[in-house]
């Protein structure tokens, strides 16, 4: 993420530079931390109760429930809805493993749906298919987890009807997407819940694991509290069901909030980053797309490049001191774990081309103008040579 890279032309450059934002928050960190150490609340002090509250308001969603990470929050949902063998829950196959991972945890399946090339993110027909797949597989599908991939929002204007003509719940997986908005909305609210993380590479990173589900479901943000700490009743010692060790850390808490106080400005950032790195790549590559409702957290910056010249365009790079990172090089549907569970197609085409396609480019909001005009002009020529 931050490593440093070896280098051949000019300072080594990170691919994610979290010493840059460090440098910017200072003292702040350090005095957060010191207040977490004096009240000496680690398990659910005060920071967590302020950081749920100020989460809420930032995407404008009523009950935030934090917890030990991103996985953990698509867990505690699925959890409180009672997912269990029988049933079928449709992902994306390219994504981060956590997302059907968590399915396949409860002894559910996890059934893979292709997506689009333009926007990465879940194709409507791909999970209208996916669905016939799961019932036709003797399964009874009963939920949806779009992903918000690279910090865009997910198709929702078409997947929420489509899973609601069919029954479905809809859980967002948008670990990658925090901050981003729909119809100029923050995501949080939309579905039965959202899942998110802040793992330190996500727009909104601690300096550990952590995660949070947002919901304006009372009674599921009640259930998923209890879910949180080993399924507690009333007191303690009284377990009611079946939880997990699931809790934010005070610490990360604090963190977080300090964090959060300049969130809004690096959002702002990141998108003057991208939109540099647009206009500078312009007719080089295919560049990523936003569609109209959303605007993107840009959580990466990914282009498409020929898949055989892909590996050798980024060797070039690297030559050149800059970072790449191919997210994600095979679809869950394939890997060993995964490829025994059933999937929208015989084939998903086009997980099978932008694995072979893509190409992360360095990405935060502290990238300098005259970095990533280095990036530019070191991408266009790899291109060339390649073409
Ligand atoms: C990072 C990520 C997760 C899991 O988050 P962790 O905090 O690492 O557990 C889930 N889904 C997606 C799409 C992710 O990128």
């Amino acid at each position: 993420m931050s490593e440093p890279t070896t280098k051949s032309t000019g300072e080594a450059i990170a691919f994610v530079d979290l010493a840059a934002q460090r440098a910017r928050l200072g003292a702040r960190i350090d005095e957060a931390i010191a207040r977490v150490f004096a009240h000496g609340q680690f398990i659910m002090g005060p920071e967590v109760a302020e950081l749920e509250n100020r989460l809420g308001a930032f995407a404008g969603v009523e009950h935030v429930v934090t917890c030990a990470s991103g996985t953990d929050a698509l867990a505690l949902v699925l959890m409180a809805k009672g997912v269990r063998p029988g049933q079928a829950v449709l992902c994306p196959s390219f994504t981060f493993c956590a997302t059907a991972e968590v399915v396949a945890w409860l002894g559910a399946t996890p059934v893979f749906v292709d997506v689009d090339a333009a926007t990465f993110n879940m194709d409507p027909e791909s999970l209208e298919a996916g669905i016939a797949v799961a019932r036709k597989a003797g399964l009874q599908p009963v939920g949806v987890i779009p992903v918000d991939l690279f910090g865009l929002p997910a198709d929702y204007d078409a997947i929420l009807p489509l899973a609601e003509r069919h029954g479905l719940w809809v859980l967002c997986d948008t670990a990658q997407a925090f901050g981003a908005s729909y119809h100029r909305k923050r995501l949080g609210g939309l579905g039965i819940a959202t899942a998110t993380s802040f793992f330190p590479a996500k727009p909104l990173g601690c300096y550990g694991d952590g995660g949070a589900v947002l919901t304006r479901d009372a009674e599921l943000a009640r259930l998923m509290r209890s879910l949180r700490v080993h399924g507690q009743g009333s007191n303690k010692y009284d377990n009611v069901r079946i939880g997990m060790a699931g809790r934010l850390d005070t610490l990360q808490a604090a963190i977080l909030l300090a964090k959060l106080e300049i969130f809004e400005d690096e959002l702002a950032k990141r998108q003057v980053v991208a939109e540099r790195y647009d206009a500078g790549l312009a007719g080089a590559c295919v560049l990523p797309t936003v569609p109209a409702p959303s605007r993107s957290a840009w959580a990466q910056y990914t282009i498409r490049v020929p898949a055989a010249s892909r590996d050798r365009i980024a060797t070039d790079l690297k030559s050149a001191g800059i970072p790449t990172a191919v997210y994600y090089p095979l679809g869950l549907d394939r890997q060993g774990a995964y490829r025994h569970y059933p999937r929208a197609a015989e084939r998903l085409a086009v997980t099978e081309q932008l694995e072979r396609e893509v190409l992360s480019l360095p990405f935060h909001p502290y990238l300098a103008p005259d970095v990533q005009d280095r990036i530019v002009a070191a991408l266009r020529t790899a291109l060339q040579r390649s073409s």
